[in-house]
């Protein structure tokens, strides 16, 4: 069984790749029969943000996402923030400086930046940091101009650094060479580079899958292991979520890189999970891109990953989440309308009543619904008070001469009609206005349909005029009449 993990930065609203890297852990954990692991990795201070970390495991929740162990779950090897394990890095910190493997740098940030500056400057070949620190003790460093009383520790990268590695996904990867990276700060915390290595280690983590940005970073993680004396996991990278213009998508740019953005847009969490699935994996199933999660894990294999930047299509994420909306129990899909209704401010305290017209007209929109998001705006007229529904200015213009006979026509046959069903209304206003009038059905019909809902265009008539009911109807057309 393998172990494996997602190691988030709660640096703000949670990124959509973190989502889709829990995805293929989890599946391939899963798979195998093995665990999933979430680990904090907030080391960075000055990205942290205090409310992401709730953020992370809400969203991930919300897509069915769960982990075996984590912060809030404890688990064999808590903690599982790494701000909680400081005292754990020290020693292996230790252990690379005794072994002449990582130095003492004092270089101020000002002189790093200098330095940086000079190289870019002179378009230097070598570029990095230039080891003024190396082989020099406190004192002798001290007498130099750029220094820092507090120390950062560097990794002394050889020169015969091994810049290949094999890649679950990619086969054969070349890195390019590293710098002298640090991995422990001034402030005491370590950088991404020694926790990773450190955490994945201690928690039995068998494989890495993380975004392609860290292809770089593989080498320096690999030395560190040779270095402490440790076997490495395996390494997978993914390839990263693009735009159509292939440009990386980020949360600067899209709103649609904020996984908070998906529930607010009114996207059911399996559609969502489903197109993250397909993003870096080919249909599970022939002839349809809709596969649930089990089936995904059944058929997982690290060959059939894409390595090429998926391009994050949503009007193909509109598409299936309609599929999931038509594939709903109509009550589930209600439960669902009202919640995001609720939680998105389209329904402030409603009435049982309203609660189930709303119940009841949800099948007449579940066919073509894309979002939940649009179902309570497309269903408006039928929650308007009867004095207060808007009718389409434009369209009321354009309903012809026939409009106060057609009015006039079906309130009448609607006051006599005695069974109140949408078959026998569609029969009434058939022979009233079709063979009453000798009007087209397009033409006998449109002025009804403005009256009832308020636009020419909206859920089907006869099916919405039998939930209004019948003096609900009368009094709107005997609105269109006056
Ligand atoms: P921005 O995306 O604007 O740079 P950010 O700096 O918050 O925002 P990162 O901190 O770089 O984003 O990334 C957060 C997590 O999301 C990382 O685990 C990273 O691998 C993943 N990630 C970032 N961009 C992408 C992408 N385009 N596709 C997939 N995963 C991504
Ligand atoms: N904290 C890193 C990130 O958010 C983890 C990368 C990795 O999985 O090694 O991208």
């Amino acid at each position: 069984p393998a172990r494996l993990r997602v190691a988030p930065s709660p640096t703000g609203d949670p990124h959509v790749g973190t989502a889709y890297m829990s995805l293929f852990n989890l599946a391939y954990a899963r798979a195998t029969g093995g665990q999933f692991v979430l680990r904090i990795e907030d080391t960075d201070r000055a990205r942290y943000v205090a409310s992401s970390e709730q953020q992370i495991f809400d969203t991930l929740h919300w897509l069915g996402l769960d982990w075996d162990e984590g912060p809030d779950l404890g688990g064999p090897y808590a903690p599982y923030r790494q701000s909680e394990r400081l005292d754990t890095y020290r020693p292996f910190v230790d252990k690379l400086i005794a072994d002449g493997h990582a130095y003492y740098c004092w270089c101020s940030t000002d002189r790093l930046a200098e330095l940086r500056a000079e190289q870019q400057a002179s378009k230097a070949s070598v570029t990095g940091y230039d080891r003024l620190c190396v082989g020099k003790t406190r004192e002798e460093r001290a007498a130099l101009p750029g220094f820092s009383e507090t120390p950062v520790v560097r990794m002394l990268v050889p020169e015969d650094v091994e810049l290949t590695f094999t890649d679950l996904i990619r086969g054969e990867v070349n890195a390019p060479v590293p710098d002298d990276q640090v991995i422990l700060k001034a402030d005491g915390f370590p950088t991404y580079h020694l926790a990773v290595v450190v955490d994945d280690h201690l928690m039995g983590i068998t494989h890495v899958v993380r975004g392609e940005e860290w292809i770089s970073s593989t080498p320096k993680h690999l030395l560190l292991y040779k270095w402490l004396g440790l076997t490495p996991p395996a390494f997978a990278h993914m390839p990263l979520l693009r735009n159509t213009d292939k440009s990386k998508i980020s949360k600067r740019k899209n709103p649609a890189a904020r996984l908070t953005w998906f529930a607010e847009q009114g996207y059911l969490p399996e559609a969502l999970r489903n197109f993250l699935q397909l993003l870096a994996y080919p249909p599970v199933h022939e002839g349809t891109d809709v596969a649930s999660f089990g089936e995904f894990v059944a058929a997982f294999d690290w060959a059939k990953v894409n390595t090429t930047g998926p391009i994050f299509d949503l009007t193909k994420l509109g598409a299936l989440n309609a599929d999931y909306i038509r594939a709903l129990d109509a009550d589930e899909l209600a439960d669902r309308i009202i919640s995001y209704a609720l939680a998105n401010g389209q329904l402030t305290d409603p009435s049982d009543t309203q609660l189930s017209l709303l119940r009841a007209a949800v099948p007449l929109i579940q066919e073509r619904l894309v979002l939940l998001s649009e179902a309570v705006p497309k269903l408006a007229y039928l929650f308007a008070a009867d004095d207060e529904l808007v009718i389409d200015a434009d369209a009321l213009a354009r309903a012809g001469d026939n409009a106060s006979a057609v009015v006039a026509a079906t309130s009448q046959a609607l006051a006599e009609l005695g069974e109140w069903n949408h078959e026998a209304i569609q029969a009434a206003l058939r022979e009233a206005l079709v063979d009453g009038l000798d009007l087209k059905p397009k033409f006998a019909f449109g002025p009804v349909r403005l009256g009832i809902t308020g636009s020419n265009v909206s859920p089907p008539l006869f099916e919405s005029m039998e939930l209004l009911g019948r003096e609900s109807c009368l009094a709107r057309l005997d609105r269109l009449a006056g």
